[in-house]
């Protein structure tokens, strides 16, 4: 097990994880600890650290642990956490947050979820919505998974589910100037 300072984590690190929790909206002095909102995650399983874990781990201000963990790339946004937070605290926003400190950072811990990420973003940016069968090509190509869902594609033409033409809304400046302020213009 790696021994950490914690005072040099303190010097180090305080200001990205401030940094962060802003960003994100979020005072990390108000989680307490109770667990409500991992015991409730329909996620955690999965997950390699739990939900309140994240939380602790920036109270302690070991930045490179969260950057690593592959937590917040398996959070499905499902705010089941912060309806059960007695504090309020909006933890998904904080894992969205941690993704994108994690992606400047280089470090992308789980591939799937991430690449998904970029290409959704980028489609959404492109066209103002996705679209679902260049998504799941891409994703198959950069994700390496290059047969996944294969078999479905032909049903869900046929059914009309999926189909070659690509739809763009109608006010796609708009929906640009919000993905703008949401991401800063940094887009992946
Ligand atoms: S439920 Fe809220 S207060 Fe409790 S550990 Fe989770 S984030 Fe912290
Ligand atoms: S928003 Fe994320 S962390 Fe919260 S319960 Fe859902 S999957 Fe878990």
């Amino acid at each position: 097990m790696d021994i950490v300072n914690l005072s040099v984590s303190r010097a180090k690190n305080n200001e990205a994880t401030e940094a962060v929790a802003a960003k994100a909206g979020v005072n990390l002095k108000d989680c307490y600890q109770c667990g409500k909102c991992s015991a409730g995650c329909p996620v955690s399983h999965a997950m390699d650290i739990m939900p309140r874990e994240v939380i602790r781990l920036l109270h302690l201000r070991c930045w490179e642990e969260v950057l690593e963990a592959k937590t917040p790339w398996l959070c499905a946004s499902c705010v089941t956490c912060v309806t059960r937070c007695p504090r309020d605290v909006n933890l998904p926003s904080l894992m969205e947050e941690v993704r994108r400190a994690s992606k400047a950072a280089g470090k992308r811990p789980v591939k799937g979820p991430s690449v998904f990420d970029t290409l959704f973003l980028k489609g959404v940016y492109q066209n103002g919505r996705s679209n679902e069968l260049y998504m799941m090509m891409k994703y198959n190509l950069f994700s390496g998974h290059l047969m996944q869902d294969a078999l479905s594609a032909p049903h869900l033409l046929f059914k009309g589910m999926i189909g070659f033409k690509i739809h763009k809304v109608k006010d796609l400046p708009d929906v640009r100037a919000i993905m703008d302020r949401c991401l800063g213009g940094e887009l992946p």
